[in-house]
């Protein structure tokens, strides 16, 4: 009797997607030589092939550009209540710059500046009619993509659209206490949610940022609409003070076992957070996220954030490479007070340590 085996080959193409690409059917006989070759080679072969390919760089703070490099003041930016989303609305090009020069700095992934965009924001603080609104929000996504043209980028350029927590547009720091949740219902969250996602979802961006969260309860409204939109993919990336928890309180391994039930829920980490508590927050990510998902860090670098420059140092540098040994993280990027010349060098550092990996 002949009997076979199927051997299926699985390549990891572009970092975010599984893709079958071959399938082999292998006589019985060769079985055990090929399964015992597999055991001495192919595991280390594979994994180094696969994180040569898999880790990307994340952008910078779209916000701290425009001051830094964009001509914009610092203070009256972030006492804007719009704050990026003004600068979207009143000066695409200077976001469209600040898209250029993380690119050339050396991303894989920009975020649009959609975040603390939101309808009610600009008809109260614009004074744009809800179409109007509409149609800026989106814009973002077509901001991204003509930054894209315009570099001189040879790589693949992702654009993730930005989703804000409803904490921002409260323009108080919310979105760093979850101060909000209990009073907020799930059906305002949902509705205040459903419009950024549709639009930034139906212009075809590579992925949803769902960013800054500071609780389960919206990520899970979030991913409730993300299933509307089932060929999109998205990353959850929360705040924290402890690197346990949320920073409204949830813990972080219940939060990633919830999260792990999600097929579109590619990433999970933390954003604007201090570096220090990553290590923390990936062993509690280590317990509970799916084999579908890596975990996606991009910490600020508010201890610079008093004299902040061009060139002001990324402090937490010297940290990425520890945080790549953990083999758990795909997305590498910073926040606020980050700088284009500090995502070179996070991306000179994810390709030493691929390079002696
Ligand atoms: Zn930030």
């Amino acid at each position: 009797m002949r009997t076979s085996i199927y051997f299926l080959n699985v390549n990891i193409q572009d970092g975010f997607t599984l893709l079958l690409v071959e399938l082999y059917e292998i006589p019985f006989d060769a079985c055990h030589e090929l399964l015992q070759t597999l055991r001495r080679n192919s595991y280390r072969t594979t994994n180094k092939k696969a994180m040569s390919t898999s880790i990307r760089i994340l952008d910078g703070g779209l916000g701290t550009d425009l001051f830094i490099n964009g001509g914009y003041n610092k203070d009256t930016l972030n006492d804007d209540p719009l704050w990026l989303s003004r600068v979207t609305y009143e000066n695409p090009s200077a976001v469209k710059n600040s898209h250029m020069r993380f690119i050339e700095a050396g991303c894989d992934i920009i975020t649009t500046g959609s975040y603390q965009a939101s309808v009610a924001g600009y008809m109260e603080h614009a004074k744009l009619s809800r179409e109007q609104a509409e149609n800026v929000i989106a814009s973002s996504v077509d901001i991204a993509r003509k930054a894209i043209d315009e570099s001189a980028a040879e790589r693949k350029i992702y654009i993730a659209g930005s989703i804000s927590p409803y904490g921002a547009i409260l323009h108080d720091l919310s979105e760093y206490t979850g101060s909000y949740i209990d009073d907020t219902s799930y059906e305002k969250l949902r509705d205040y949610h459903f419009t950024n996602v549709h639009l930034l979802a139906s212009k075809g961006v590579d992925m949803l940022a769902f960013e800054t969260l500071p609780a389960l309860k919206e990520a899970l409204v979030l991913v409730d609409l993300l299933k509307q939109y089932p060929n999109c993919k998205a990353w959850i990336s929360f705040t924290t003070k402890d690197g346990i928890h949320t920073s409204y309180g949830d813990p972080f391994v219940e939060v990633f076992q919830t999260l792990a039930k999600y097929p579109q829920v590619f990433a999970i980490g933390s954003n604007c957070f201090d570096s220090n508590l990553t290590k923390t927050m990936l062993e509690c990510a280590k317990k509970s996220i799916s084999s579908h998902q890596k975990c996606i860090i991009y910490p600020d670098n508010w201890k610079c954030a008093n004299e902040v420059v061009k060139s002001s140092p990324l402090l937490w540098l010297p940290e990425i490479k520890e945080w790549l040994d953990t083999r758990m993280v795909s997305i590498v990027g910073g926040c606020c007070m980050t700088t284009p010349i500090n995502i070179n060098q996070i991306k000179k550092t994810v390709r030493d340590w691929e390079q002696s990996y």
